[in-house]
């Protein structure tokens, strides 16, 4: 990993450089969950189903680098995508800095602990279930704290 600046989540999100960008995501793994929209309202429903390659207990991808192989719709978050899309979660660091807020007090950045995302309740580690084991998405509809 390059070089990151000092304090370089309070830049503009536009001014992050790759490794920068990529050292905002605080691993919550709130994006890897598969969501149901209501066709009359359009409303995004969460659930607790993970994709296949979310360790559900770490809540890390377990193949990152090769995702794209085995799960060829899954995202890369753009800027432009960062601003499209209504499911990330009011924590979300990209979410929280395209809208020119500051991370959340338990972002591992400012605490320099990874584990202080779990700590505060906004990992979903634990708390998930493998969309291998879920059965029926509709079973699993949750409303995750934010
Ligand atoms: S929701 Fe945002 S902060 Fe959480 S894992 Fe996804 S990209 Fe990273």
């Amino acid at each position: 990993m390059g070089e990151l600046r000092e304090r370089f989540w309070e830049l503009p999100i536009d001014r992050l450089s790759r490794d920068e960008w990529e050292a905002l995501c605080d691993g919550c793994g709130r994006c890897c969950l598969h969501k149901l929209e209501d066709e009359d309202t359009g409303e995004v429903i969460e659930t607790n189903v993970a994709c296949k390659l979310l360790d559900t207990r770490t809540a890390q991808c377990s193949d990152y680098r090769n995702r794209k192989s085995f799960v060829p719709d899954c995202l890369r978050l753009t800027l432009r995508l960062v601003r499209q899309v209504r499911w990330l979660p009011e924590t979300c660091a990209y979410r929280r800095r395209a809208e020119e807020r500051p991370l959340p007090g338990w972002h591992y950045l400012l605490t320099g602990d990874r584990a202080s995302v779990r700590i505060a309740g906004a990992s979903v580690a634990g708390r998930v279930i493998s969309e291998n084991d879920a059965g029926p998405i509709e079973h699993h509809i949750v409303e995750w704290n934010d």
